[in-house]
């Protein structure tokens, strides 16, 4: 118990990146505990996560908490739900793309090489569900099991439920960003909400233990 507090108070007094220009402003969101067993693995704090002090604190949290079927206060029980980006802190806007709207820049890998192995170490044995929220953690814990494009690696869903099953550990189940910007997405893709999105609800009903 005492390990994972004194990670996370180094972690949230970071301020690696911002000394080193990475990042307009350190300010270090996670939710971690040592009884969590879903976990929501993303990118990076957006701007209203960073104002706020509260990961996925803006409409793409609203969608990621439909798409979960649990309350805000499910969500942001850190004894139940840990929410690990793959950078703590919000990494900035990049300049506006065809959109004519910014978009957040890339979290800094510097975050995942000084941090992510430390605090996967202290909260994935007691993991059984993941969700990998879009290609940055993708990358980081499914490695060459990704496929050429995100839809193909979220299409092989079932196959990392059953690699899990054959393996100890959490399932991992790859997701889209629930990002505005991925509505095309989600229309073009509806088996994403008929078959993914009930399998990862009845997943986390059964692990919080709630009755509907
Ligand atoms: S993004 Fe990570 S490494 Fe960079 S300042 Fe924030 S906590 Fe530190």
């Amino acid at each position: 118990m005492s390990s994972l507090n004194d990670l996370k108070k180094q972690i949230v007094s970071c301020t690696l990146c911002q000394e080193r220009r990475l990042i307009p402003e350190a300010n270090p969101i996670l939710q971690i505990s040592t009884t969590a067993k879903v976990a929501v693995f993303g990118q990076a704090p957006g701007n209203l996560a960073h104002q706020s002090g509260r990961p996925f604190f803006d409409p793409s949290g609203v969608r990621l908490r439909e798409w979960m079927g649990v309350t805000e206060e499910q969500f942001y029980d850190a004894s139940k739900v840990a929410i690990v980006p793959m950078a703590f802190c919000f990494p900035g806007y990049d300049g506006k793309g065809a959109t004519g709207k910014a978009g957040d820049l890339p979290p800094p890998a510097l975050c995942a090489e000084t941090w992510r192995q430390k605090v996967m170490d202290q909260i994935t044995p007691q993991l059984e569900l993941v969700l990998l929220v879009g290609n940055y953690a993708q990358r980081w814990h499914l490695g060459d099991k990704m496929q050429r494009t995100l839809t193909d690696t979220v299409r092989m869903w079932r196959s990392f439920v059953t690699e899990a099953a054959d393996e100890a550990g959490p399932v991992y189940v790859p997701l889209p960003h629930p990002s505005w910007r991925n509505i095309g997405w989600f229309k073009k893709n509806p088996w994403f909400g008929a078959e993914v999105l009930p399998f990862i609800q009845s997943q986390i009903r059964r692990q919080l233990d709630m009755h509907f």
